[in-house]
């Protein structure tokens, strides 16, 4: 088997991304058994100047100091050939965008209180980054991940490193159904952006559909733009609905903050009755 940087062993392709390809690989020098599967990423930077490689990796350097239960830990990065190499923690559950699926075709749905719990979660982890100055930029149900029914939140700050490296905009051709009217309005990505994001996510969970859907990308993006946020369904409470139509305001500014949101009655409840 392939192994990198003289540590990780290649076992076998999980998937490909906006980004670049995702491996599952063993680290020969883990410590523990089951701490020895690592999810290894691969891009490729191509004609990267050298200057911007030294800030690809000084950044990686910083978000591998981060240290929170419901942020993928980010474990290791390096350069082998022409690829800028990021090593994480691996998340045996899968992503959330396989587990919605996996409840819509069992015609089943998350009953509130389990939405409540994964939604702390990731306002929690969202705040601890934000506190931070650092911003997500990518948050969509495929960058989210379970483990023992934890959620963790994946790939914080890797936009960033990209961003201030490679062109983004020929680097990416993801999905637009998280994207807020600010970013594709061209007006600038900001923490408000990813509380859009989370908002998308909140209403995914509880209705198994996309927030802005439709059947083109242009019939999406005009939806994020200029439509209503959709109603939650009537089995979710109205505080629930409220908190989600708050997230989807059009105008940035006046969203919440992730620690404004902590703070509101329903969701300072169940924090205090997770911990
Ligand atoms: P994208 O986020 O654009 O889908 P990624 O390169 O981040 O692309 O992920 C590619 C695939 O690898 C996805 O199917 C994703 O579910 C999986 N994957 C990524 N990171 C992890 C992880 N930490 N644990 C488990 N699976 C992961
Ligand atoms: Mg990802």
């Amino acid at each position: 088997a392939r192994v990198l940087a003289n540590r990780y062993e290649i076992r076998k392709k999980l998937g490909k991304g906006n980004f670049g390809t995702a491996f599952l690989c063993r680290d020969l020098k883990s410590k523990s058994k089951d701490q020895e599967n690592k999810v290894l990423k691969q891009i490729a930077v191509g004609d990267l100047a050298l200057d911007e490689t030294v800030d690809a990796m000084r950044e990686a350097r910083l978000l591998s100091r981060l240290d929170h239960p419901s942020i993928v830990k980010f474990h290791d990065s390096f350069i082998d050939e022409d690829h800028f190499c990021i090593v994480t923690e691996y998340c045996e559950g899968g992503d959330l965008d396989n587990k919605i699926n996996e409840f819509k075709k069992q015609k089943a749905c998350f009953d509130e209180n389990s939405i409540l719990d994964w939604f702390v979660q990731l306002l929690l982890a969202v705040h601890h980054m934000h506190m931070r100055r650092i911003l997500h930029r990518d948050l969509k149900t495929r960058n989210i991940f379970l483990k023992k029914n934890l959620v963790k939140i994946g790939d914080f700050g890797i936009s960033r490193i990209l961003m201030s490296t490679a062109d983004l905009a020929s680097t990416f051709t993801g999905t637009p159904y998280y994207m807020s009217p600010e970013v594709l309005k061209h007006e600038g990505y900001n923490s408000k952006s990813d509380i859009w994001s989370i908002g998308c996510i909140l209403y995914e969970l509880c209705s198994l559909e996309h927030a802005f859907n439709g059947q083109s990308l242009m019939a999406v993006m005009y939806k994020i733009v200029e439509g209503d946020p959709p109603n939650l369904p009537d089995r979710y409470s109205k505080q629930l609905d409220n908190i989600m139509k708050l997230m989807l305001q059009k105008d940035p500014d006046k969203r919440p903050t992730a620690t404004e949101l902590l703070k509101l009655p329903l969701i300072a409840k169940h924090v205090n009755k997770m911990s």
